[in-house]
């Protein structure tokens, strides 16, 4: 049976790509074909954002008021709320997450409408005293024509995280989702058309990033890029939006430190620490892919840690009893294998997992064990390397200091935590590690209120809260001359 083939959003209609080709979207939990979706090139990318930079220029809407904009985005909202359960299982059919963690990304993306809708009809913008009889203020205006390139480990709220803030600061938009992870963004934009935005304002490029994001990140008419996706390629991106000055936002990857002292509630810190790690398949930029355990604690620590992890559900995430599903591509699970591999030659002890699960139906599918490699030391590559899987590294320390300086060693700069009850020691640790996003006693909770993104190689700027809606906005001062009259300056 030939499926139909999924479409693009360009200028307010559904089209093909100029080449007609297609790409097939696969379910990494069977391996089998889910959707055939049309392949961009690099002239549909230029065709979208031609329409953005109209629709920017001329069509008004960079002028609408805020409530406007917010009415559209709260109808979104109620649009995707209403679909949750068919968006939750297609995000789990084509990412293979676990459909509980599907369900809670739907209810993270409405919440990121809502939440924008609501923050750009707030007070913003400042007043200064200022001399000589000028009133001065400072206003935000939106940037122009945003281009946004994305990830697929979380294949809804990457995109919704980047439209919502844009679309309510009154930028307009090309998004080119990841091409491993289109559907539910080609869905979103059916709600998009649905509440009523209009033509051009934002468009849905669904191809290669060598081609659609390469363009995006260069065609001169895009006014800023905002990526989310590895720290290679946010440097390429970075390289090529250079030549014409674009504002630039990069969420890149991550390597976050999980510090766990001896003096810790232990069930809770080993709990925590599975969690950290093996959550999403440890496809999590801000995943606890190091441990960092106190001496006292070590050994008792990792036999809890072992014996849990051996007991996670690997599975389908359409079953209910799935606690982990299956990585993302055959590709990626074997880089994902190397990586184990690589560190057991460079002599890290292997604790548990490293297989491919090759039973029970999961052999059609990408699965692997939760797994824990043991290094002595930190300069191996899988300490200081991204895995993107469901791999954890631990560490031994002895000081605080020591425990700091293991945590702060790598390039990364993302996320961190520290596990203790002693709460002078977790203040002090915390604001020592240089990472953006931080937790004390727990690890993983973040909101759309917070600031979201890294600091060294993890990023530039912020997601999210008022910190992301500023990032799509341009500062302007305006000076107003209360007393009209020439200046005086020149005597004649
Ligand atoms: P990736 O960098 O390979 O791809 C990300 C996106 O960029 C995709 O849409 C891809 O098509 C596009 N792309 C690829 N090459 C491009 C190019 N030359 N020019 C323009 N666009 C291009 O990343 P990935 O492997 O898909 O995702 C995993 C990475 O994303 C990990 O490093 C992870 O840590 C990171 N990530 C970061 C965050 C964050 O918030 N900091 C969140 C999720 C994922």
């Amino acid at each position: 049976m030939s499926m139909p083939i999924k479409q693009m959003f360009i200028d307010g209609e559904w089209v093909y790509s100029q080449k007609q080709e297609t790409f097939p979207v696969l379910n990494p939990a069977t391996g089998e074909t889910i959707a055939i979706v049309t392949k961009g090139g690099r002239e549909d990318a230029q065709r979208a954002i031609s329409a953005a930079r109209r629709a920017f220029d001329e069509s008004g809407w960079a002028q609408t008021h805020a409530r406007q904009r917010a009415d559209i985005l709260n109808r979104v909202a109620d649009l995707l709320e209403q679909r949750a359960d068919e968006f939750a299982q297609v995000d789990t059919q084509n990412n293979g997450k676990p459909l509980r963690e599907s369900t809670y990304d739907v209810a993270d993306a409405v919440n990121q409408f809502r939440y924008y809708a609501g923050l750009c009809t707030k007070p913003n913008g400042q007043t200064y005293d200022v001399p000589d009889d000028i009133q001065a203020l400072v206003v935000r205006e939106p940037i122009g024509v945003v281009g946004a390139i994305t990830c697929w480990n979380y294949p809804l709220v990457m995109n919704a995280q980047k439209l919502a803030p844009a679309l309510a600061a009154g930028n307009t938009i090309v998004i080119k989702p990841a091409d491993l992870t289109p559907l539910t963004t080609i869905m979103l934009f059916e709600c998009l058309q649905e509440a009523g935005l209009p033509a051009g304002v934002a468009n849905l490029i669904t191809g290669p990033g060598s081609e659609v994001g390469d363009e995006i990140s260069r065609n001169e008419l895009v006014d800023k890029v905002a990526f989310t996706g590895g720290t290679d390629t946010g440097i390429a991106i970075m390289k090529n939006a250079a030549d014409t000055v674009k504002k630039l936002s990069l969420e890149l990857g991550g390597k976050s430190p999980n510090i766990v002292f001896a003096d810790a509630d232990f069930e809770t810190a080993v709990d925590y620490a599975l969690y950290a790690i093996f959550a999403n398949q440890g496809e999590v930029c801000s995943a606890g892919s190091r441990l960092i355990l106190e001496e006292a604690s070590y050994d008792r620590f990792l036999d809890r840690l072992v014996e849990r992890a051996q007991k996670i559900v690997v599975g389908n995430g359409m079953d209910e009893e799935t606690e982990m599903g299956p990585l993302i591509s055959e590709s990626h699970m074997n880089r994902v294998l190397s990586y184990v591999q690589l560190g057991i030659g460079e002599g890290a002890k292997l604790l548990c997992g490293g297989n491919r699960l090759m039973e029970n139906g999961l052999e059609k599918g990408f699965f692997i064990e939760p797994t824990i490699l043991e290094a002595t030391d930190s300069s191996l590559r899988i300490v200081q390397e991204e895995i993107f899987g469901p791999v954890l590294v631990v560490q031994k320390f002895q000081t605080e200091q020591e425990a700091i300086r293991l945590a702060n060693g790598t390039k990364f700069g993302l996320a961190g935590a520290v596990f203790t009850n002693d709460g002078a020691k977790a203040q002090r640790v915390i604001r020592k590690l240089r990472a953006g996003i931080t937790w004390i006693n727990t690890y993983h909770p973040t909101f759309n209120e917070a600031p979201w993104g890294g600091y060294k190689q993890s990023g530039i700027g912020r997601e999210l809260g008022t910190f992301g809606y500023e990032a799509y906005t341009e500062v302007k001062q305006i000076n107003i001359n209360l007393q009209v009259k020439p200046s005086g300056w020149f005597r004649n």
